[in-house]
């Protein structure tokens, strides 16, 4: 088998995520026969270093002998069974574990598998709240330039237009407020404050990425931020929900990105590197009152019916486990802030390019926001393809090229990732 065959076989039956399809008539599509560490390979031979931990879900590389011993043991046992009326033992010790480590008002768990259903279940739940007491309060916020997911009810909490336009007629009618990461932080705040003042007691919930936008451009913003956010929410009496999915488990240098602003979001979604990056899990924590609101007897109608078939899957727990022991065990936060000096070290020079606009970072997150390019041209494209000649794989969102490594990224790979990005700086 080579790269071509596969290719050929693949493009003649599927339809790939988030890919313009005619693309592949230029640009090859990568089959990929097998992974190790920080590194992917293709099957002719080529290896990539994964420099955006496959869409932000690795975090302790591929094919990681410690979850690999884990999930064999599980799969002898038991794989998968029905989540209601059944329960096992990976999904109960995951729950208490996450409970203890996440911020302190969690109390709560309920299990799907995607990250955009963690956020439709959040959605529902807080809506549902409000409902189960008699009140209708039909709208979200969320902020300007956010990105929740790509189910409509995910889609109309977010705002990328890239994504969203096109469905707008569909979408659940939602009001975004104004991102700290785009605009002063007290006007972002003052914006907030009055949109729930506005449209008080129809607003259930206000859904926030806590410190970074990934999807929008890798924007940042201060947790002081959603500290503030936190009083005002308290105030007007509407939830916070933190969507976690992308920051959470460490890439913001925490374990959580809300530890940073020392609060509890009332809701908190969290997905992608919850099973290091080897099976679709996703969960939302919750308050001790959330739950309350909807333990009543059957017939009373306020339970929360919403279910997907995989809810709890046991291997993804068990791998969740897993991914928890190594972060304890390795002492990953800690060890992770060499890293992080390492690649702010590396990286913030390059900000004295004249391409370069802007380098920013939190944590494992690093973008390089480019300048001086004509949109038409794809910069963003054009630095992955030659990257990629270097053994980088990395994925640029439009202008903004940025590194979410693994964990398991040495230094001398992050010396290799930066020194090829900053070489082709100089010469794309
Ligand atoms: C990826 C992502 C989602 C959606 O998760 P999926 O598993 O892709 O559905 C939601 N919110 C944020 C912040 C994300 O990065």
């Amino acid at each position: 088998m080579t790269n071509k065959m596969l290719m050929q076989e693949d493009l003649k039956y599927i339809f790939h995520p988030c890919t313009q399809m005619k693309d592949h008539e230029k640009i090859p599509l990568i089959p990929i026969k097998r992974g190790k560490g920080a590194y992917i390979y293709d099957f002719d031979g080529h290896k990539y270093l994964d420099c955006i931990s496959s869409w932000w879900v690795n975090l302790f590389g591929h094919s990681n002998d410690y979850i690999n011993l884990k999930i064999r043991g599980q799969i002898e046992e038991l794989e998968h069974v029905i989540f209601a009326g059944f329960t096992h033992k990976p999904a109960i010790d995951l729950a208490k574990r996450l409970v203890s480590i996440t911020p302190k008002a969690l109390t709560k768990i309920f299990f799907a598998d995607n990250g955009s259903s963690a956020i439709e279940i959040a959605l529902k739940m807080s809506f549902q709240y409000f409902k189960n007491r008699g009140e209708s309060r039909p709208l979200f916020v969320s902020l300007e330039n956010s990105y929740h997911g790509e189910t409509l009810g995910a889609l109309a909490v977010s705002d990328t237009g890239l994504y969203k336009d096109i469905y707008t007629d569909i979408l659940l009618k939602t009001i975004q407020a104004k991102s700290p990461a785009l605009v002063d932080e007290n006007d972002a705040l003052n914006d907030m404050r009055n949109l729930l003042k506005k449209h008080k007691g129809k607003i259930a919930s206000v859904v926030i990425e806590p410190l970074v936008q990934c999807a929008g451009s890798m924007k940042m913003y201060n947790p002081s931020y959603i500290t503030k956010l936190r009083t005002i929410c308290d105030e007007e009496g509407v939830f916070l929900i933190a969507d976690e999915i992308a920051v959470g488990f460490g890439r913001t240098g925490s374990m959580f990105a809300c530890e940073q602003a020392g609060i509890s979001p009332d809701f908190l979604c969290l997905s992608k590197g919850i099973t290091g990056g080897y099976m679709p899990l996703s969960c939302v924590l919750f308050t001790q009152d959330i739950y309350d609101a909807f333990y009543c007897d059957y017939n009373e109608g306020k339970s929360f019916l919403d279910s997907h078939s995989y809810t709890g899957n046991t291997l993804a727990c068990a791998v969740a486990n897993a991914v928890l022991d190594i972060f304890e065990n390795d002492n990953i936060i800690e060890k992770n802030r060499e890293k992080i000096d390492l690649i702010r070290d590396l990286t913030k020079p390059l900000e004295k390019l004249s391409n370069v606009k802007e380098v920013r970072q939190r944590g494992m997150i690093c973008a390089i926001e480019l300048q001086g390019y004509d949109a038409k041209e794809r910069i963003g494209l054009k630095f992955f393809q030659e990257a990629l000649k270097e053994g980088i794989y990395i994925r640029p969102l439009g202008n903004i090229i940025y590194f979410m490594p693994p964990y398991v990224i040495t230094d001398k790979e992050i010396r290799k990732m930066v020194g090829v990005v900053e070489e082709l700086l100089h010469v794309v």
